[in-house]
């Protein structure tokens, strides 16, 4: 993955290095001091910071062999990922609501400072389809409960025919123009 970030650092002449500490002060389990299991680092690539290298400790419990990573780190960047979730957000954004294609997406991030190939972009699109597929399926009950709530929805079905090629069908909530499902 490292090869896929091209430049990093021009912000800082040497990539500054943050630590990450599990939240954790005891097990919950049973209440022990965790001891350390391993100190990782890596490559982090996010909007606000830029590159930046990832010094995290890992905690473990001797009792139960419970883990304990930090959260913040977890909600910063994807598990053994190196682009942040925002670099994600904001490559999707490009490539699907404003219609770059890779390489002037790859040129909006260089502006911002964050650099990124295009095979990186290409990558990372797909992902942005991929967790945004999961949060839609997470959010479900409660966009059901939304929809109960104001009384209701107007159901629009479209879906695409061109040709032979494959169909893709949306249904959307006419009030609120939430999509409620695409297949
Ligand atoms: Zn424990």
């Amino acid at each position: 993955m490292d090869r896929l970030i091209a430049g990093a650092g021009a912000l800082f002449p040497k990539i500054p290095t943050v630590h990450f500490y599990p939240e954790t002060q005891e097990c919950p389990k049973c209440g022990s001091m965790p001891h350390v299991q391993k100190t990782c680092t890596k490559t982090v690539v996010t909007m606000d910071i830029g590159a930046f290298c990832a010094k995290e400790t890992v905690l473990f419990c001797r009792h139960d062999q419970t883990i304990f990573a930090s959260e913040q780190s977890r909600s910063l960047v994807p598990e053994r990922g190196t682009f942040g979730f925002d670099v994600i957000v904001e490559v999707g954004m490009a490539l699907f609501v404003r219609c770059r294609n890779n390489q002037e997406a790859m040129k909006e991030l260089a502006a911002k400072n964050v650099f990124v190939s295009v095979r990186g972009i290409s990558y990372l699109g797909r992902k942005f389809i991929v967790y945004l597929a999961l949060a839609h399926r997470q959010s479900q009950s409660r966009l059901r409960d939304l929809m109960a709530r104001r009384g209701g929805y107007m159901l629009h079905v479209d879906g695409t025919c061109e040709g032979d090629s494959p169909n893709l069908f949306c249904g959307l909530d006419g009030i609120s123009e939430l999509v409620l499902d695409a297949s």
